[in-house]
């Protein structure tokens, strides 16, 4: 059993054949299982402020769920999960807290991606923020930002949780985790009150930071504190990104005494041992 929980086809309301081409690729790979997680909320083309409201969102995810439905129906040996990738903005929560509950998604991702309105997920946006901020002053915010989205919580797990050394590597050297453990460890607890998995996201390990969102001390805090559910993504944005360095991600896990991956169906999490992978 392999799965890949973090896949991005943003045509998937409009075309078809491109769902399909992730999905001859995840059986390819030998991958059981994916999950399609578009983000909620929709970029203008050519630039600007993404935008969310729930009636476009709820138009649009349901092209999305007819497209998946059809594709599943090709594919005998490969499950296709409805997921999406949701995007903390406060004043967004609301609507959001809405459209989550009316729409029978299996798996959501809870991300943060951007900082004082910079995007601090991509190392080539990032720059507006790193330039002028210390270390300290943006990955914090970043983390008081993952704070009140936990506390929100209408989600299934954190996805890549500390990105922004994505690009912050350039700025600021390599991140370590040991200088925000007192933030980090709140919002961990939190997430294991609540029910909350996280992701291990491989988007970056053999690129930019060269490094496993989380952090393997993150994990071994993750292991601490008992956080229950763990899933695999390559947050593949191209066909060719599916199932990238999961070998790496699961032997890190295995390393810290993490014998289990979760998959979820209408939001209900599974534990596998990773031995069945
Ligand atoms: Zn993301
Ligand atoms: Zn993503």
């Amino acid at each position: 059993m392999l799965i890949d929980y973090h896949l991005h086809n943003h045509f998937s309301s409009d075309s078809e054949s491109k769902t399909k081409k992730i999905a001859e690729k995840a059986v390819k790979l030998g991958i059981n299982e994916i999950c399609l997680t578009n983000h909620v909320e929709t970029f203008p083309i050519g630039g600007g402020k993404e935008s969310f409201s729930y009636e476009e969102a709820s138009a649009r995810f349901a092209k999305v769920k007819k497209d998946l439905e059809e594709t599943q129906k090709e594919f005998t040996n490969l499950q296709i999960k409805f997921g999406i990738e949701l995007e903390y903005v406060e004043e967004w929560m609301d609507e959001m807290n809405n459209f989550v509950n009316d729409t029978d998604f299996d798996f959501l991702i809870g991300s943060v991606h951007e900082v004082d309105g910079v995007n601090i997920s991509n190392a080539l946006l990032c720059d507006p923020l790193y330039s002028k901020t210390k270390e300290q002053y943006a990955y914090s915010k970043y983390f008081e930002s993952m704070m009140k989205m936990v506390e929100w919580g209408n989600f299934s797990v954190v996805g890549h949780f500390d990105v922004f050394k994505k690009g912050g590597v350039r700025y600021y050297g390599p991140f370590e985790p040991e200088k925000y453990k007192n933030q980090i460890i709140p919002i961990l607890e939190l997430m294991r009150d609540k029910g909350i998995g996280i992701e291990l996201n491989t988007s970056c390990i053999h690129r930019e930071c060269k490094e496993l969102f989380p952090h393997p001390t993150i994990l071994k805090w993750c292991k601490e504190i008992g956080i229950e559910h763990y899933t695999l993504g390559s947050d593949g944005h191209k066909v060719g990104d599916i199932g990238q360095n999961f070998e790496q991600a699961l032997q890190t896990l295995k390393n810290i005494g993490i014998n289990t991956i979760s998959t979820y169906s209408k939001r209900k999490p599974t534990k596998f041992q990773i031995s069945e992978f």
